[in-house]
C-alpha cells in the first residue's frame, strides 16, 4: 500500500501502538507476578489497568479519526517484551530481578512515550485536535509509569540489588553500604 500522506502514516502508527498495548495486557500480570517487591508488582499491576484504558482510549481515537481499529503486529513490542521474559527467566536474587525487571518496563514505557508522542504530534498536524488530545492523555500517562518505575529503583531496589541485601542472603552486610533497607518490600 501507497503510503502517500501523514494521514495515513498516523493510522498505520496507531495500529501498531494498538498491537503494542493489547501486548503489554498479557506481558505486564507476568511481569508483575516475577515481582519480588510488593511496590513493583502494585506499580505493574496498576499500569496493567491503565493499559486497559489506554487500548479503550485508542478505540476511541481510531473513531475520532473515521477508522476501524484494528492492529497490525509491533515487532518492536514483540522484541522488548521478549527480552523481558529472557530475564524473568534467569536465575537472581530477588532485588536483582526487580531491577531487571523495572528495567524491562522502563524500555516498554520509552518505547510507548516516543510512539505516543509522534502520533500526538502528527494527529495535531492533520487537524485531529480531538485524537490529539486523546493521544495526549496516554502520553501522560506512559510518562507518569516510567517516573514511578525510576523512583522504585533509585529508593530501594538498586541500592538493595548492589548491596546484595536481601532478606534470604542472612547478614552478609558489605563494606559500608549501610543503605537503609526497609524490611517492609517484599511479600
Ligand atoms: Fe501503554
Ligand atoms: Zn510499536
Ligand atoms: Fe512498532
Ligand atoms: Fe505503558
Amino acid at each position: 500500500m501507497m503510503i502517500d500522506s501523514l494521514n495515513k502514516l498516523l493510522e498505520e502508527e496507531l495500529k501498531d501502538i494498538y498491537s503494542a498495548e493489547k501486548q503489554l495486557l498479557k506481558a505486564l500480570p507476568k511481569m508483575a507476578r516475577k515481582a519480588s517487591s510488593v511496590e513493583l508488582r502494585n506499580a505493574l499491576e496498576e499500569h496493567l489497568e491503565i493499559t486497559e484504558g489506554q487500548v479503550n482510549r485508542l478505540e476511541q481515537v481510531f473513531e475520532a479519526l473515521g477508522k476501524p481499529a484494528k492492529a497490525k503486529t509491533c515487532k518492536a513490542m514483540q522484541g522488548l517484551v521478549e527480552e523481558a521474559k529472557e530475564i524473568m527467566e534467569e536465575d537472581a536474587t530477588p532485588s536483582v530481578l526487580d531491577a531487571g525487571i523495572i528495567a524491562a518496563a522502563q524500555k516498554v514505557e520509552h518505547y510507548e512515550m516516543a510512539s505516543y508522542g509522534t502520533v500526538r504530534t502528527w494527529a495535531r498536524l492533520c487537524g485531529e485536535e480531538e485524537a490529539a488530545g486523546l493521544l495526549q492523555q496516554t502520553l501522560d500517562e506512559e510518562g507518569e509509569a516510567d517516573k514511578r518505575l525510576s523512583e522504585l529503583a533509585e529508593s530501594f531496589v538498586n541500592p538493595k540489588a548492589e548491596s546484595g541485601n536481601d532478606e534470604s542472603s542472612s547478614s552478609s552486610s558489605k563494606s559500608g553500604g549501610s543503605k537503609k533497607s526497609s524490611g517492609k518490600s517484599r511479600r
